[in-house]
């Protein structure tokens, strides 16, 4: 490991500790805030390379934390830790902007095993696609040297998870891709619980962003039985 930033935000110190003492066993660097605003000037000052979100904190909730990141233009990848299953569509939420999520309780083998396949696919895919010549499929752009998405010439604000969904759709326009292999690809680890909703809830999100209308999709649609498939 090169020693990445990793910054937990946790009001609990017992668990704030075992999550510290995993990670750096593990050989990451740990920050640790006890509330949103330390969450947020920890964010600021220090730059870490990805944020570990309780929802429950003292002074605001952790999708408050993740919108005002997401808002101040903040893209690191974010692993909210949850409570309850039911939080996942909220967690995942479109206006919310968290990459993956893990429901409490959780072992910690698998919170660090979340941790580098976010890392892996925010940071190693973006140095691999560094060359890489822009897509256009009607008005939709797609610039995977500069991370960026365009519809009609405004530019298209996507976390880097719906990023690298919408790139890897697109650079197999036209052929179907099934759930377990968009989880593997994308999110890095074999289909689990809730895996497929994860890929289900981010496609309803993308479409939100980049469809006239998601209700009848022009670039993403889904192919019954198997999973999507892009439309250039
Ligand atoms: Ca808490």
């Amino acid at each position: 490991m090169t020693g990445e930033r990793i910054l937990i935000v946790e009001d609990e110190r017992a668990v704030a500790r075992g999550l510290e003492y995993s990670l750096q066993a593990d050989g990451f660097q740990v920050l640790w805030a006890r509330t949103g605003q330390e969450a947020l000037q920890r964010l600021r000052a220090d730059d870490p390379a990805l944020i570990t979100l309780d929802i429950r904190l003292p002074d605001m909730s952790g999708y408050d934390v993740c919108r005002t990141m997401r808002a101040e233009g903040f893209r690191q990848p974010i692993l909210m830790l949850t409570a309850r299953d039911e939080e996942v569509d909220k967690v995942l939420g479109l206006e919310m902007g968290a990459d993956d999520y893990v429901v409490k309780p959780y072992s910690l083998r698998e919170v660090t095993s979340r941790i580098r396949a976010l890392l892996r696919r925010a940071y190693g895919y973006l140095a691999a696609s560094g060359e890489a010549e822009p897509m256009r499929f009607g008005e939709l752009e797609i610039d995977p040297s500069r991370v960026a998405v365009r519809l009609s010439g405004e530019s298209v604000e996507l976390t880097p998870t719906e990023f690298r969904l919408l790139h890897h759709l697109a650079i197999h326009a036209e052929r179907p891709i099934t759930r377990a292999t968009l989880l593997e690809t994308i999110w890095g680890y074999d289909s689990d619980i809730g895996g497929e909703r994860t890929v289900d809830v981010h496609i309803r999100h993308l479409r939100t962003k980049i469809e006239d209308d998601p209700a009848t999709p022009r670039y993403i649609v889904t192919v019954r039985g198997i999973g999507y498939k892009f439309q250039g």
